[in-house]
């Protein structure tokens, strides 16, 4: 759009200035390796078994404040820089995974999840690039999931589709991040080609006590069983809340509760604490 407007009448305007303050520098840190991969594990509730992990963006700025990837990563930020932290993201995880697998740590089937945004889906390169950091891997496919937040995958339902289609057919599996906060319909829900949902924090958090919650999640959950979707709830705090998602059905989760996001160093130790528990 135009900065420049034209009033009612014809009567031209002054030129508009953005005002907003320009986004932290990505590019600047990128340059200088201030990106940093933190992992979270992700439980199976019963067992308290690591299954997998989430891969998530760490900056830590010069002053040792921590900018949050919502920041860095807002709707703002330039799409080749989203895409870069992606294409870094992925090939750590799987450079992890790899060490993981090779030292024998942690169990058959162990996973990342990579977050991407829906800059990264929509562009061209996004999947050949993925590919051939497949293919140069011997980590196998299925070892790398994906999440895409259910609003912003709302925003481009066709190409979300078609993008997660052939993202399948090679063998990565998907997730809904964030989910139940998108109000996502059951048409659209059938019809996305994901192997599982993320339930949103805002829902895990008032468990046990919050009934609205807690019906929404029910809900939730029966609609994921009727799909065949994997269930991982998210910011799971409490091991009350733990206790009523699980009641729910819910068989895995991740949360302050059982780890933060860890350190590369910090997740192998988790890991192998976890296999001796
Ligand atoms: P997300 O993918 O939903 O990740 C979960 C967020 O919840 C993370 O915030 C995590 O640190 C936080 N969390 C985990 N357990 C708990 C808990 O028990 N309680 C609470 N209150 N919070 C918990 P984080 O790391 O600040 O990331 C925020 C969002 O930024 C992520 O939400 C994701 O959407 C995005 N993000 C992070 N890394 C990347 C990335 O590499 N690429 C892209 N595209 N997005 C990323
Ligand atoms: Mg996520
Ligand atoms: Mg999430």
């Amino acid at each position: 759009m135009s900065d420049i407007e034209f009033g009612g009448g014809g009567r031209r305007l002054a030129p508009r200035h953005d005002t907003t303050p320009p986004g932290p520098d990505l590019g600047g840190a990128l340059a200088r390796g201030d990106i940093e991969t933190f992992y979270q594990p992700v439980i199976e509730l019963a067992s308290r078994a690591v299954v997998g992990f989430e891969a998530l963006a760490r900056w830590r700025g010069g002053d040792a404040v921590e900018v949050s990837p919502d920041e860095f990563l807002s709707a703002r930020q330039k799409p080749t820089l989203v895409a870069e932290i992606g294409r870094l993201m992925s090939q750590r995880a799987l450079e992890q995974l790899h060490q993981w697998r090779s030292a024998d740590q942690g169990p058959v089937g162990l996973y990342v999840s990579v977050n991407v945004s829906l800059s990264e889906l929509e562009s061209p390169q996004f999947l050949p690039e993925l590919e051939a950091r497949l293919s140069t891997t011997s980590v196998p496919v299925s070892a790398l999931r994906l999440e895409i937040i259910e609003r912003e995958a709302m925003r481009n339902p066709e190409l979300v589709i078609s993008q997660l289609n052939r993202l399948k057919a090679i063998g990565v599996v998907a997730l809904l991040d964030d989910f139940g906060s998108g109000h996502s319909s059951l048409a659209w829900l059938s019809q996305l080609p994901v192997q599982g949902l993320k339930i949103d924090q805002a829902f895990v958090r008032g468990l046990p006590e919050d009934t609205a919650s807690a019906s929404i999640i029910r809900a939730l959950m029966r609609m994921a069983f009727d799909l065949n979707l994997t269930v991982i709830a998210e910011g799971i705090e409490t091991a009350a809340a733990a206790d009523a998602l699980a009641a729910f059905g819910c068989r895995y989760g991740q949360g302050y509760l059982y780890a933060p996001p860890l350190s590369a160093e910090a997740a192998t130790a988790f890991l192998i604490a976890s296999a001796k528990a």
